[in-house]
This record gives structure tokens, sequence and C-alpha cells, in this order.
């Protein structure tokens, strides 16, 4: 029985991953344990993020590292502190950044909606570089000389959308970036796995990297991380902090901020709107353990045979499937290409409408293809979803 039921809301089956619209991931019932063992005391925040600090460290490699309400509030933290380094007027006045350097150079073929997050922040962007080959129009993408060719006295930090293919490589952009004295905020929020990505985005001297905590690592939906310098990093976590307090009595850890720097105590931060549960901390920190030791990738063979059961069920649907199998890390994927006279818009809108509704990956439609991801399959999960794409092909 489903508590969403107490609402009036019947349960869907999400077969298109961990997207946010739809909940995110499962998290593991250590994931959960650790949320209510973590509600039973009361612990400080700054705390907790200094030994969560440490937790992230070791998995990434980084100086120091926080969790955050999301990637998306990992850009934002991470502008915040590129912006106003521990300069406590500095972070009083954000979003308003016209007095000191605030501008993000990005490529053009970087940009996206989650970028809200560094402009809200108070950046402003000056976008480089042309996508040509997705244009139509040439063979080249962005390359380094066009960011560096944009760097001025204004220019306060470079984004980069991580992608293992982006062109200039990170570790291009790095280097020029570096030579000019700016950091780099990396928004890596979906690519875990593979887990060496963990480490090896950082290791191309990237200053700030944010990562989704709701997504392959499995924990709360609302968490994240932010890694990288630790000046950053600290002062990120001053303007997220709740800031109740006296100068006299506060003692922030000392691995993530340096008190001896600070004139005062800043006021709550541009960040105060992004705060984080000790509850929340606990489980990201439980569930980042649980992927970095590779425990969910025992799931990954069931994920297959459940796959291999939709597609020999359709085998006589006006469908072609074609099973894309793990990586030994990455989640098996299941194609349906439909061959029949329905639009592959139209079967997804009665998947979405029947009963149970189900939503399938929609990221493919155009070309004609339901992307299935297994994520939240089990075996009765299974059967009804095979039920209803039976009813819906074959309709
Ligand atoms: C999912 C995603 C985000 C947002 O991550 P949250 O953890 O949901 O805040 C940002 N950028 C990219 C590229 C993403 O895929």
């Amino acid at each position: 029985m489903s508590i969403y039921r107490d609402w009036g809301l019947e349960p869907i089956i999400n077969v298109s991953g961990s997207v946010t619209r739809l909940g995110g991931a499962p998290m593991p019932k250590a994931v959960l344990d650790a949320f209510c063992a973590a509600a039973q005391d009361a612990v400080p925040l700054d705390e907790l993020q200094g030994a969560a600090s440490r937790v992230i460290a070791e998995a990434t490699g980084a100086e120091a590292g926080i969790v955050t309400s999301g990637a998306a509030a990992g850009l934002m933290l991470g502008t915040a502190a590129i912006l106003t380094g521990y300069n406590l007027g500095r972070m009083e006045k954000l979003p308003h950044t016209e007095e000191f350097p605030h501008e993000f150079v990005v490529a053009r073929e970087h940009r996206n909606g989650y970028d809200h997050a560094v402009r809200a922040a108070g950046a402003r962007f000056v976008e480089v570089g042309f996508q040509e080959i997705v244009a139509g129009a040439g063979v080249r993408r962005a390359e380094a000389w066009e960011y560096e060719a944009a760097f001025g006295p204004k220019t306060a930090g470079v984004l980069h959308v991580y992608d293992v293919n982006a062109a200039p490589p990170l570790a291009e952009l790095v280097k020029v970036a570096h030579a000019r004295g700016l950091p780099v905020l990396v928004d890596a929020a979906g690519e875990l796995p593979p887990r060496s990505n963990l480490k090896a985005i950082l290791a191309t001297g990237a200053d700030l990297v944010a990562f989704s905590g709701g997504k392959a690592i499995r924990g709360p939906q609302a968490t994240g991380i932010l890694c990288g310098r630790r000046d950053f990093i600290g002062s990120a976590l001053l303007q997220m902090l709740d800031m109740d307090d006296h100068f006299e009595l506060w003692e922030p850890p000392a691995t993530l901020i340096d008190k001896s720097k600070l004139a005062g105590i800043p006021r709550h931060g541009i960040g105060r709107a992004l705060k984080v549960s000790k509850e929340q901390i606990a489980a990201l920190l439980t569930a980042l353990k649980l992927f970095t030791s590779g425990a969910y990738d025992r799931e990954l063979a069931d994920m297959g045979r459940w796959l291999q059961q939709i597609a020999n069920a359709l085998a006589k649907a006006p469908a072609r499937c074609n099973l894309m199998p793990s990586d030994g890390q990455s989640y098996p994927i299941l194609e349906i290409t439909l061959t029949g006279k329905k639009s592959a818009f139209d079967v997804c809108r009665s998947l979405r409408r029947g009963k149970p509704s189900v939503q399938v990956g929609h990221l493919k439609l155009g070309p004609g293809t339901l992307v299935i991801n297994p994520l939240h399959l089990n075996d009765e999960r299974t059967a009804a979803l095979i039920r209803r794409l039976q009813d819906e092909l074959s309709a």
C-alpha cells in the first residue's frame, strides 16, 4: 500500500531513471536508516559539514567538500564562493555584483537550463565559441584561445559543463584559466558512473566540481556534493550555513573555515535558502560509501534480466528492441523503437494516462524510440510494465 494514496495519488512506474521530475533515485535501506538515525541526536551543522568534508575529500581527492541541497545548489554556492571569497561585504551584496569582477566565461554550447543557478548567484555570462558541427556550418567547436581572448578585468571565473568529449577538453581549459589566475567551476551533476569520475574530474586541476547526490549515488533527492579548493569550499559553506551566533563563541571547523581571516560573522548568505539538514548529510555520506564501494554493481545483473524479459515479451509487438548491456557500472538500457502506426509521443502519452501510469525515458521520442531505464524496476513492476507496453503497442 503506497503512502501516496493517503493524499489521493497513485504511484507510477518510473522507467526513465533518476530524473528529478519523478522524484529521483530509490534510496537503499542503509541510506534511509542513516537518515532516521541522524534524526535521533542534535549536532552542530558546521561540525557535521567538517566531517562530511573529510569523507568527500577521501572519495574525490579534493582538498575539501560539503554536502549541498543538489548539484544546482552546488553550482550556485560555488559561484558565490568564487565571486566573494572571504569578503563579507561582497557576500552581503550577492546577487548584486556590479562593483567587483562577476563575469563567467562559458562556451555557448555549454549553456543549459541549470546554469540559471550560476546566474542567480550574481554571475553574468560571457559566451565564447561556436558548435559549427551541430550548426551544419563548419567543422570546429569552442577553442581554448577563445576563452583567453574573453578574459578581462571583470572576469571572475569559468563555467564548464563536464563531458568526456568536451571541446576544448577540461584539462586544457584549466591550463588557460589558471595562467590568468582564474578558477574553473565544473557542472558534473550527472557524470557518475563511472566512479572514476569522482576523482578524474578534479584531477584535471578544476577548482570546484558539483555532483548530484540524488542520481547515481542514490542519496536523498535534494542532496549534492560541492568539492574542490579549501578556500572556496569554506566560503561556500559560510554562505549556506545559518549564521545566528556570536563571533566570540563561534568555532567553525578549522579544516574548512579559517576564522582568523574573517573580520566577523557574515549575515545569512545567499545560500541560506539552500540549507541542508543533518539527516540529509548523514544519508548522503552513507550513500556515497555504498556507491564508491561498488555496492550497486550487484544489481546490474537483475536489471539486465528485467530488460530482457521486456524485450522477449515484445517479440510479436510492432517494435524493435535493442538491449544495451551494462559496462559493469552503468545501467543496462532497453530501447524500444516503434515500427507500427502510432507515434512515440502518442504511445508515451497513453502510457502516462493509463493504469498504472508509466513514464519512459523520452530522450529519443523524436526518432520514435522509447528508452527504458531499469533503476526503479523489480519483478512486480516489470510484470506490470510488460502488460502496459503490450496493451499500448498493440492497441
Ligand atoms: C541533474 C543535473 C543538474 C542538477 O542536479 P541536482 O542535483 O538535481 O540539483 C545540473 N546539471 C546537470 C548537467 C544535470 O544533469
